[in-house]
Parts: structure tokens; C-alpha cells; sequence
């Protein structure tokens, strides 16, 4: 038996480790097959349905590939990438350690999360010194930034227990790519993000987010690539998510806040140390005012849309054009002031990466790429990306002669690799594809009810709420409603609190965390909630038993992202619904509904309220890609399977 294979075995070193483990033939296969990819160093793509324990079986052979046990084997460097910053401090907290512990392993490991998560030394020192310009709020949470500075040895700003995350003190007491004054920088020896940055490459296996690593990649953090060239093994989990945001991270952006914020910093240091430079103060005051200007030409409601589009309108253009000027007239200015301070040095250095940003989203007619906006309620984001990042991905992977793991409960549609693979250009990867170890025909049962009204039906959320309510009274509440629309979500939200008496909890009333806590801690609670709650949520037992999905996750067709890759595909003679639109719904869908049973002794009712699962030959996907199911349209059935199970 392989050393791998043994860790998993009845007296192997988790079963010594983790009280009540017991091996699972679909764990052990699956760190087999990551062992041998560790091995070769070759791609591997694996979907391990819910419950296999994909997390172990990644992390053992990993381990043993650090401190390999035969003497001639040479230690393998590793980085593991998660999907969220919660994954990233779950396997750093709490699984790694058991995995040390079971292997008796001595193997340095650093979690290294963006830039954003550390106290930049440098600008706190600044806001200290200009605390006039900030709000009571603000200075308030600075005043607790300040006490938490004198101790914390890591910087990082997650130990702020007592700042909540949405405080106006972040974007002060952080730095970003743009106002970083990186080796400039007098506190650069100090700096939390710099030592936090050299563990990392100090150390055997590294733990980072989905949105660093491709960060790190596509180089868009400086002084950072360092990282994935010396790694010999990558290990992505939640991989479904990765080429969405490869595509970010291989585009480009040019937004109003980054001009607006330089402006700020230029004013900053203007009325402290340059206030001679009296025409720093009114190129940066007018250059703010463009910006407004701009943003007011967009629809007050944030919104996202098709660049090229706008900018063939003369009063777009024209306004796009003044942010030009503007920009380039602080430019001479700063100009003029190089070298007095190393602040002004860094905005000087903003403004030439501005320019030259402005001219990409001016440059509008190149092919094989989106060019597309989103407003915030203040701010302009224009976007570049590329419609693919299949060729440029494929040739990294290749050139780094390392090992890439993909793992996630959620990455083959109807029993098939090929989106995935294709839209990231993986060629020859090997494959697993493992069920999920737990028994659906007899845990759970699949609701698609009769007489639905049609997906633009205007009455649709009276018929949602209706629907919805003898499944909550027999649920006893445990209940999750998933929505892909805000609008609907809050409708039936509204006619609910009319008509039942449970505890209601509805997306944007508070934190995610803290509405999830709140719907564990409280009896027979329904949680409303839209995207964000469609995946990485895990409430086991009996506190969700029911989970209610509106309509199929087809993304909006107005998403200007996917309009300009469906046109794309048809360009190239392709069906734009099949290759792009299908596979991307069954994946969210896929992920919707594995928040229904999380456990052996799990059971539950999924309703999924959308005819055209039934009616659509493409329903036929869906089916074939969800875990086997006892399937009704019959909801007196459902509600006798939930009033049976509770
Ligand atoms: S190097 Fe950058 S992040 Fe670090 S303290 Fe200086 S400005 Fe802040």
C-alpha cells in the first residue's frame, strides 16, 4: 500500500488523528490521483461531490510531498488557492493543523491574503497627522486602528474584531498598487504586507485566495511574482471560480475612484507640505469635478453596460475626453514638484499609469476583447477584458512545469470536463470525476411543482410566496429560499412577513456572516437571499431542510461580458447557449443545490420552481448533472417528506 494510501487506511494517520474518521474510497482515490499529479507535476482536474472530503485529500499528499519520506525524492514547494478569504483561514486554522498533527510534519506554512487585509504603517502614520478631514465615525474606528497598531505582530486587519468591515477607516489605513510607495516607502522595513509577503516565499506551503494568485500571475501586484515561479505544485479548490476571475485579472480597468483617490492624496499633500504649488490644489479640484460629471452622465442606479456603446455617444466621448485634460494638466503639475516629497513622487508615478490607462479604454476598436462599464453609486468603472484567457493561461501552465491541481464539488456539466477545460485551454489534464458519498434517493427528494407561473410572469412572487408557504410550515421554518433577482427576492420577502409568522431573514438586512448566524441561532428562521448564498454555505441537521430555488441561474443576457463572448462563440460558428450560457447555469445550479444536504444524516426537500427543467430538452443537463434524486411535482408529497423527517 502507498504511504498516501495508508494515511487514509483504518489505522493509517488521520484515523489516529481524527476521532471517529473512517476512510472513504472516493477520498483515498482522490489523493491517489493528486499524489501522482504531485508526482509528474501534471495537471488534474477533479469534481468531488459533496462530502468526499476533497479538503484531506488534497492536503495529505501535499504534506508528504514537502518532507517526502524517500531520501532520493526532492521537497516540492506548494500553493493552495481557495475561493474566499473564510476558506483560506478554515484550512490555515483548523485543517492544516490536524493534517500536521497527523503526519508529525514540521513544514513551514504561510497564509497570505491581498494587500487590502494589512495596515499600511505609512498612510496611518498620514491620517494621523490630517485627522481634521475625516468624519466622527471614521475617527472613532481610527482611534481603535491606533490601540490595536501598538500590538499586533501581524497587521492584519481581520484581528479588528471591533471595526465593522464595512468602515469608512479601511481605505486610510490600507494601502493600494496605486498609493503603495513600495521601497520609497520609510516604514518598507516594518511593513506588515512585506514580511507577511517574504514568509510566504520563505515557506514550504502557502495558503491564498483565487484573486491574489492572479494577481501574483498576471503580475499586477509589483514586487509580488514571486511566488508561483518558485512553487512546483499548485492546488486550486473551489476551481469552478477561476475563470471568471483569470479573465479580470488578464484585463484592465481604469476607474474614477483611482483619479478621484490620487486627487485626494495630491490635496493632501498640497495643503501640508507644498502649499506653494498653489495650481496642485485647483488641477486635482478640477479634475474631481470631472469625474462627478462624468458619473452623472450614467444612470443614477449602478448598473453595468457596454462600453464601446456609450463612447460612440457624443456627450459620453466628450465628458471621457475633459477626464483627459484634466488628468493631463495634474500631470505637468505634479511634474513640477518631482522629488520635494516621496508622496508626490508615488501620485507622480499614478498619473503616468493613468494616462496610459486612459488610452487602452480609449482604444475601443480592438478585437477579441470586451470593453464594458459599472457604475458604483459614485464612481465609474470602464473594464477591458479579454473574451478569452484560455491561450494565455494554457501557455503559463505549460511553461511552469509544475503540477496544477483543479478540485470542486462543481466543475463537470452532465458528466463532462470540456467547459472547464476549454475555457481555461487545459489539454491532456487527467480526470476524476467522484460522486458524492451520500445516499440522495434517500436523503433528499427534488420538487419541480405544477402550474408555475412562466420566468417574466409579473405575478411571479405572489406565486413563489404561496408555493412557499405550506413547504415553511411544514419545514418548521429551516428553510433557505434562493434567488437570481433582488427585485423578486424582496417581493416575496414582503408577502411572507404578510403571512407567516417565522422569523425572516433577507439578504442586505446585515453581514452575511451574521444573518447566517442568526438563521442557526433562531428557530424555524427562512432566510431569503440571492447569489452570494448560493455557495460556500454549509448549515448541517436539521436546521435546513428546505431549499427553495425561484428559476434556472441562467446569468442575465444583458451581462456585457457574456453577450460579447456568446457573440463571440457565434462568430466562430458555435451555439453560444450550449458552449457558454448551459454549462454556466448548471454550475451555479450544481452549487445551489449542495447546500441542501451536508451530511451522511442529512435529509431534505429541494424545490426548484422553474417549468423549464421539465419542459426545455436542456432540462434534461440539468437533471443529468445533479446528484440522483427521488423526483415529484406533487408538493403535498414534499410536505409529507418533511413532515415525516422532522
Ligand atoms: S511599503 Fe507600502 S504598504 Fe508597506 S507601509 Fe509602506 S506604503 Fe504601506
Amino acid at each position: 500500500m502507498s504511504i498516501v494510501a495508508q494515511a487514509f487506511s483504518n489505522h493509517g494517520a488521520l484515523a489516529k488523528a481524527i476521532n471517529g474518521f473512517s476512510p472513504r474510497q472516493a477520498q483515498t482515490d482522490m489523493a491517489l490521483a493528486v499524489a501522482k499529479a504531485i508526482d509528474k507535476q501534471s495537471p488534474l482536474v477533479v469534481e468531488a461531490g459533496t462530502g468526499t472530503g476533497k479538503t484531506f485529500a488534497y492536503l495529505i499528499p501535499a504534506f508528504l510531498a514537502i518532507k517526502p519520506p524517500s531520501a532520493n525524492a526532492k521537497s516540492k514547494k506548494i500553493i493552495i488557492s481557495t475561493g474566499t478569504k473564510n476558506l483560506q483561514e478554515q484550512l490555515f486554522h483548523k485543517d492544516i493543523p490536524l493534517v500536521k498533527k497527523a503526519l508529525v510534519s514540521d513544514a513551514q506554512v504561510a497564509l497570505l491574503k491581498g494587500r487590502a487585509n494589512y495596515l499600511c504603517r505609512y498612510r496611518l502614520a498620514q491620517y494621523q497627522e490630517t485627522r481634521g478631514q475625516l468624519d466622527a465615525n471614521t475617527l472613532t474606528d481610527l482611534v481603535k486602528v491606533k490601540t490595536w497598531a501598538n500590538s499586533t505582530q501581524t497587521g492584519d486587519i481581520g484581528e479588528l474584531v471591533n471595526v465593522t468591515e464595512d468602515s469608512g477607516v479601511f481605505p486610510f489605513i490600507t494601502s493600494t498598487l496605486d498609493n503603495c510607495l513600495a521601497k520609497d516607502c520609510p516604514d518598507y522595513e516594518q511593513c506588515y504586507l512585506v514580511k507577511a509577503r517574504q514568509k510566504a516565499i520563505d515557506a514550504d506551503l502557502i495558503v491564498v485566495n483565487h484573486h491574489l494568485f492572479f494577481a501574483d500571475m498576471a503580475l499586477k501586484d509589483t514586487g509580488f511574482g514571486e511566488l508561483i515561479p518558485k512553487a512546483h505544485v499548485m492546488v486550486f479548490d473551489e476551481a469552478h471560480q477561476i475563470g471568471d476571475i483569470a479573465s479580470d485579472y488578464f484585463g484592465e480597468a481604469f476607474s474614477t475612484r483611482q483619479l478621484v483617490d490620487l486627487c485626494f492624496d495630491v490635496l493632501q499633500i498640497y495643503r501640508s507640505k507644498l502649499m506653494d504649488v498653489k495650481q496642485l490644489g485647483l488641477a486635482a479640484e478640477k479634475l474631481q469635478k470631472s469625474c462627478q460629471e462624468f458619473r452623472l452622465l450614467f444612470n443614477f442606479d449602478p448598473e453595468r453596460g457596454n462600453w464601446r456603446e456609450k463612447y460612440h455617444q457624443h456627450r459620453f466621448a466628450q465628458k471621457f475626453a475633459k477626464l483627459k485634460v484634466d488628468l493631463d494638466f495634474l500631470y505637468q503639475v505634479i511634474k513640477l514638484c518631482i522629488s520635494r516629497n516621496e508622496i508626490i513622487d508615488n501620485c507622480f508615478d499614478r498619473a503616468v499609469k493613468l494616462l496610459m490607462q486612459y488610452e487602452v479604454m480609449a482604444n475601443i476598436d480592438i478585437n477579441g476583447i470586451s470593453f464594458w462599464y459599472e457604475t458604483t453609486p459614485r464612481h465609474v468603472v470602464l473594464h477591458l477584458t479579454p473574451l478569452s484567457v484560455a491561450d494565455k493561461f494554457s501557455a503559463y501552465v505549460k511553461e511552469s512545469r509544475a503540477g496544477w491541481i483543479f478540485t470542486s464539488a462543481t466543475l463537470a456539466v452532465d458528466n463532462s470536463f470540456e467547459h472547464f477545460a476549454q475555457h481555461l485551454g487545459l489539454q491532456g489534464a487527467s480526470q476524476l470525476l467522484l460522486e458524492s458519498p451520500f445516499d440522495y434517493l434517500q436523503q433528499s427528494q427534488l420538487i419541480v411543482p405544477r402550474y408555475l407561473p412562466e420566468a417574466n410572469d409579473k405575478n411571479r412572487a405572489a406565486h413563489l410566496a404561496q408555493l412557499a408557504q405550506p413547504l415553511i410550515k411544514a419545514s418548521k421554518g429551516a428553510c433557505f429560499m434562493l434567488f437570481t433577482s433582488y427585485r423578486v427576492m424582496h417581493q416575496v420577502a414582503e408577502i411572507l412577513a404578510d403571512n407567516i409568522d417565522n422569523t425572516l431573514l433577507v439578504q442586505g438586512q446585515m453581514a452575511k456572516r451574521v444573518l447566517l448566524e442568526s438563521f442557526v441561532a433562531t428557530d424555524e428562521a427562512v432566510l431569503l437571499a440571492t447569489a452570494s448564498f448560493w455557495e460556500g454555505i454549509d448549515v448541517r441537521g436539521d436546521k435546513l431542510t428546505c431549499v427553495i430555488i425561484d428559476k434556472l441561474p441562467f446569468a442575465s443576457p444583458d451581462e456585457p461580458l457574456l453577450q460579447a463572448r456568446c457573440e463571440d462563440v457565434r462568430r466562430q460558428g458555435g451555439d453560444a447557449f450550449a458552449q457558454i450560457q448551459l454549462p454556466q447555469a448548471v454550475i451555479a445550479l450544481k452549487q445551489g443545490v449542495g447546500r441542501l444536504i451536508r451530511d451522511v444524516s442529512d435529509r431534505g426537500i429541494l424545490v426548484i420552481c422553474d417549468n423549464r427543467l421539465v419542459n426545455r430538452p436542456y432540462g434534461e443537463t440539468f437533471l443529468k448533472s445533479l446528484p440522483q434524486m427521488k423526483r415529484t411535482r406533487d408538493l403535498s408529497q414534499a410536505t409529507a417528506f418533511l413532515e415525516m423527517i422532522k
